[in-house]
């Protein structure tokens, strides 16, 4: 299966290649030319357990990768070592017609991991598939928890260094010591005085820079990306939706064929592109829902057509939305326009010089009978929080909240009663300080203080990732402007 530019200007390329690659040459993003189906019966996906589903899954698109390979990988990454849940991503029952998936149980407590974990695998398979001498270079920019579960992922992987961007100030105080205790010859962690979009813009500039990877070459380097601008990170995540179907048909919730909503807190598009994929491939599903917080450019141009981030930016209490440069919403429109490829170009350039564009009426008519959009506020996500943990008990992240707000909303308007999973993209623990406040309850000083309050409320006790966390030593401290992110990486790589 060859992958083809968003943008036109690149000749397709292998899944090898554009794993390596991870943007394309023309600035565009890959996808697959074309959707596989999936071949199997839901009897059969009943069956399997995680990693032969990842595994499956993964196969169709990367038809240059062997099914032992996949095994292999998948089994490495998918396990109770590195995953809290036998069932690695658990499907609960939250109330009536809804479920969360939880997409926690990793190593650091988000849902990134479901990727990360394995992303390294195929990357380092794809180096050799290619027969390639060059240190790849992984440069990410990161709202927070893409940092450290690429950290996590990509240390002392040998033959790759990783460099992380975040914003100083941008992420939580635990998200921050999570990075910034990262241990591995190969990691480096940068903090930058800027906002995510500063760091995913000029993140994405270096790769574009043609001196720059001249520069590179000549050390015998050469750069990827951990983001879900690279096709490997956003595909391993189309597996989760086919493994939740399956945990919903096993726990006697649906039956084979039926259809189910999907909700998906995001703010890149990426993790609702995945269960997107997941449809396209014959999962049977009614409506995505696409759920914003404040930072809701998405639900914008979903219900209107304008997408417009000329906008205020809003830090909340899900930093990992915190985003109004949505990257995997490109390859959205390329898909769903038939691959228009000039078309895309032209509306991303503008967006770029203008901070603006309009989605034509017909494609917009194309989606909006089964994408839904809706964002919460600060206010509704506490109050979701605290109303979830009183009514039951379940102490829900805020990332999580605005999901499930969203999906409250939807289904009051519609009455729709199709059985709905809720993508849960975070432990609450991550995000503690938030999450007490929510709940009403006093907020200590001190993280670790926060933590055991939480444990305390949620019954639950802290993920051993974060708790061991508060007593490792800073290893990284660096603070850079935006013009100054390409020099840092000069002066890492020149090390
Ligand atoms: C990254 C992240 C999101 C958003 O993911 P997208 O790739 O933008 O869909 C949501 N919640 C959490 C906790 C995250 O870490």
């Amino acid at each position: 299966m060859q992958y083809i530019s968003s943008r036109g200007q690149c000749a397709p390329v292998t899944a090898a290649e554009a794993i390596c690659l991870g943007l394309a040459p023309d600035g565009g993003l890959f996808v697959p030319e074309t959707i596989p189906a999936w071949p199997y019966s839901w009897a059969e996906l009943a069956a399997m357990d995680y990693p032969q589903t990842a595994a499956k899954v993964m196969k169709l698109f990367l038809d240059d990768y062997s099914e032992e390979e996949l095994n292999q990988m998948t089994r490495a990454a998918y396990n109770t070592h590195n995953f809290s849940s036998k069932e690695i991503a658990p499907t609960v029952k939250l109330t009536d017609h809804c479920y969360l998936l939880e997409l926690f149980h990793g190593p650091t407590a988000a849902f990134k991991d479901m990727a990360l974990q394995i992303m390294p695998y195929l990357l380092v398979k794809a180096v050799e598939k290619r027969g390639q001498k060059q240190e790849v270079v992984i440069l990410t920019a990161t709202s927070g928890d893409t940092g450290k579960a690429a950290l996590e992922g990509f240390k002392d992987v040998p033959g790759v260094k990783i460099i992380v961007f975040y914003p100083h100030g941008g992420v939580s105080p635990m998200q921050e010591r999570q990075m910034n205790t990262t241990t591995g010859e190969n990691t480096f962690v940068v903090s930058v005085k800027g906002n995510f979009d500063h760091c995913q813009t000029a993140v994405k500039n270096i790769f574009g820079d043609p001196q720059m990877n001249v520069w590179l070459a000549e050390r015998g380097k050469q750069f990827s990306s951990a983001n879900s601008i690279n096709w490997g990170r956003l595909m391993p995540q189309i597996a989760y939706y086919f493994w939740t179907y399956a945990s919903l048909m096993r726990q006697g919730q649906i039956k084979a064929g039926d259809k189910i909503n999907i909700v998906v807190p995001t703010g890149n598009f990426g993790n609702i592109l995945a269960a997107w994929y997941a449809g396209q491939m014959g999962l049977p599903v009614r409506k995505f829902i696409c759920a914003s917080n404040q930072n809701k450019v998405l639900t914008d141009v979903i219900q209107t057509g304008v997408y417009d981030r000329r906008r205020e930016f809003y830090q909340t209490s899900s930093p990992s939305m915190d985003i109004l440069v949505s990257s995997n919403f490109e390859r959205f429109l390329f898909a769903v326009s038939g691959y228009d490829s000039a078309k895309i170009a032209s509306w991303f350039a503008a967006l770029k010089q203008n901070g603006v564009f309009t989605i034509d009426e017909a494609l917009q008519k194309k989606f909006q009978n089964w994408l839904e959009a809706g964002f919460a506020d600060e206010a509704k996500t506490a109050a979701t929080i605290q109303r979830h943990y009183a009514q039951n008990g379940y102490v829900l992240d805020p990332h999580t909240a605005v999901g499930v707000a969203v999906y409250e909303e939807y289904q009051k308007t519609s009455g729709d009663s199709t059985p709905t999973i809720i993508a849960s993209t975070a432990s609450p623990f991550k995000f503690s300080h938030s999450v007490l406040q929510a709940l009403g309850k006093e907020v200590p000083q001190g993280e670790e203080a926060q933590l055991e309050a939480l444990a305390q409320a949620a019954h639950k006790p802290v993920p051993d990732s974060l708790a061991q966390a508060q007593h490792m030593p800073i290893l990284h401290n660096t603070v850079v402007e935006v013009e100054g992110m390409a020099q840092i990486v000069k002066d890492i790589l020149s090390r």
